[in-house]
């Protein structure tokens, strides 16, 4: 059996022309264009560029967006003061700030900064208790990017058995969240779970979000299974692979997600829905 392709690449275009028509509608009928700020701190390479394609992809749907970049050494007091501002400025919907940040900074201590109503990322303390309450204000963007991609695989989700491999703050929690609110039952693994194994070849939907390149194998996941591939890796030649063994595990999986061009895609996508979502919010 060969798995079939949930390709990322393909709904992110679809999404993103559904979000950008609304975006003109929004402009044509109210005035109002959605707006992200994206605030970056440092010089990391793979921050420069997730930063450079979230304003690319605002860009490119008719969204407004700023870019506020400061140096590696700049006082966290500086960047606060623009986290105060944006938050003020009616025009800005959406503010979000580049993680990791440097050492200097309490980076909860930023995120609580950010007004949760413009907070898209969904990291503030009052979104994640909004979420967990099952009445979410902002979904993060990657998990919220997942449930697309499950939806668009018309993959059963009430009863299933969901297990994640990871539980980050930004993945693997809300996607436990986001898959108990659709009644899977859900089990999240993490780096002390033993038997990593027996875990996951019981999941009808698998979701690795660990940072290990190819560390999930074929002979780890239930035939027929519906894998996705949160992880971003590089090779040591140099070339992007996710944390699934692509190649065995899509002999075995009945859906799998590819890297690139599976969840990546999805994200940046998810962004553009919670800044429009916010933008459409001020004018209720
Ligand atoms: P974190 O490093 O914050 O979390 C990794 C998780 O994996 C932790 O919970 C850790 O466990 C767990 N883990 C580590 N080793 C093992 C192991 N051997 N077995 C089981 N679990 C293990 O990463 P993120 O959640 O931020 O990101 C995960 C991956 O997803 C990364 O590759 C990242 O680049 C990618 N990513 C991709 C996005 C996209 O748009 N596609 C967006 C965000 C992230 P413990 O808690 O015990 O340490």
């Amino acid at each position: 059996m060969t798995a079939r392709i949930l390709d990322g690449n393909a709904l992110a275009a679809e999404v993103r022309a559904q979000l950008a028509e609304k975006a003109a509608a929004l402009k044509a009928t109210q005035g109002v264009t959605p707006c992200l700020a994206v605030i970056l701190v440092g010089e990391d390479p793979a921050s420069q560029v997730y930063v450079r394609n979230k304003v690319a992809a605002c860009e490119k749907a008719g969204f407004r967006s700023i870019k506020e970049v400061y140096p590696p050494n700049v006082e966290p007091v500086e960047v606060l003061a623009k986290i105060a501002q944006l938050n003020a400025d009616p025009s800005v919907h959406g503010i979000l700030v580049q993680l990791p940040l440097p050492k200097q900074f309490d980076a909860d201590a930023v995120l609580e900064a950010i007004s949760p109503e413009k907070d898209v990322d969904g990291f503030h303390a009052e979104n994640v208790g909004a979420l967990m309450q099952g009445n979410p204000r902002f979904i993060p963007c990657t998990p919220y990017g997942v449930m697309k991609m499950l939806e668009s695989g018309n993959v059963p989700l009430k009863g299933a058995e969901a297990v994640i491999v990871g539980r980050s703050n930004i993945v693997g929690k809300p996607m436990a969240m986001l898959l108990l609110a659709q009644s899977c039952t859900v089990t999240v693994c993490h780096s002390q779970s033993k038997d990593l194994a027996f875990h996951t070849k019981r999941a009808d939907i698998l979701v690795a979000a660990v940072g290990r390149a190819r560390m999930i194998t074929g002979d780890m996941i239930k035939p027929g299974a519906t894998v996705i591939d949160v992880g971003i890796n590089r090779t040591p030649e140099g070339k992007l692979c996710g944390d699934v063994d692509f190649e065995s595990a899509k002999e075995v999986a009945g859906l799998i997600t590819p890297v690139p061009g599976g969840v990546g895609p999805m994200t940046i996508t998810m962004l553009l829905a919670n800044t429009l979502e916010s933008a459409e919010r001020t004018l209720k």
